[in-house]
């Protein structure tokens, strides 16, 4: 069975066809939605529509016997419904129907989830992994979790949303509208955030990692307190779930071993004794594939 995923991010998306584990097409679009999402929200929602149904239309035409398709949107989204209710990355998105439209225009099945546990589904369905943690570290920090083989979106699709967890008290100003999240820090933009406090210069997080690869203190800095604003978040999510698999997704994770060392002595430090050391923390193996195919299984879960 053939099956659409898509996997929005803040400045593209990407469209796959999957049929199981094979990916038989993959297209990367540049759409700025965070610039779409400037506009009044109506404006905003039509704009998303028809970006989204113009990559939808290429997949389909080679694709013409799909049978759903999925979409990994970053925002709260309503489990029931599948409304995104809204997204602290795109202020102006409020109460955006995209499966109702989309399923119409095309007379296939259509669903939304979030961007990470989408991700978090790809990673276990990759993996055979039954219970896992997502952890996406990109432009945000997103978060899933699947457990015994479902993912699990919460009441109204904010569980997990562990990049607004508070690891610094009156921290950083966050989307969200609090102060000190995680993603404040151990984003993408967080560590530029850090490395730009220590030095002044504004520089992309890539540009960072390059420096703490060189041993350049300030950026080694920056990824020393990502990892360890993760490692404290982390803990105080497994004593809530005590789940044994964790996995780093997300643009940031190619810099994971700049984090790590801090990640895991935070950590440990932080977890109650039983459960140290038992924890297994891997960077993901469906790699920037885990959010398109997790949303096309999701969609296929349906039918
Ligand atoms: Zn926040």
């Amino acid at each position: 069975m053939h099956l659409i995923g898509i996997d929005v991010g803040g400045t593209n998306f990407r469209v796959g066809v999957f049929s199981g584990l094979d990916k038989l097409f993959e297209k990367r679009f540049e759409a700025d939605f965070s610039a779409l999402c400037r506009t009044m929200p109506d404006e905003a929602q039509a704009l998303i529509l028809s970006t989204l149904a113009t990559a939808i239309s290429e997949a389909l035409a080679d694709f013409p016997e799909a049978k759903g398709i999925g979409i990994g949107f970053p925002g709260f989204i309503d489990p029931q419904s599948m409304v995104i209710a809204s997204s602290p990355n795109l202020p102006n998105l409020l109460d955006v129907d995209l499966a109702g439209p989309l399923s119409e225009k095309f007379a296939l099945p259509v669903i939304v989830e979030n961007d990470a546990l989408a991700a978090a589904y790809g990673e276990s369905f990759f993996c055979g992994i039954s219970s896992l943690i997502y952890v996406g570290l990109g432009t945000g920090v997103g978060g899933g979790l699947v457990l015994k083989g479902a993912p699990f979106p919460g009441e109204h699709g904010v569980a997990m949303e562990i990049g607004h967890l508070i690891v610094e008290e009156g921290g950083r100003p966050c989307g969200c509208g609090n102060c000190g999240c995680l993603e404040q820090y151990a984003s993408a933009s967080g560590v530029s955030k850090s490395y730009q406090e220590a030095t002044g210069r504004k520089l992309p997080a890539k540009a960072v990692a390059v420096l703490a690869a060189q041993g350049d203190e300030a950026a080694v800095s920056a990824f020393d307190r990502a990892g360890a604003t993760m490692g404290r978040a982390l803990a105080h999510i497994l004593k809530v779930v005590d789940i044994p698999h964790v996995v780093i997704g997300g643009g940031l994770s190619g810099s994971w071993q700049l984090m790590e060392q801090a990640f895991r002595q935070r950590l440990e430090a932080d977890l109650v004794p039983v459960l140290r050391g038992k924890t297994n923390v891997a960077v993901s193996k469906a790699k920037d594939s885990a959010g398109m195919l997790g949303a096309a299984q999701l969609a296929g879960n349906q039918l």
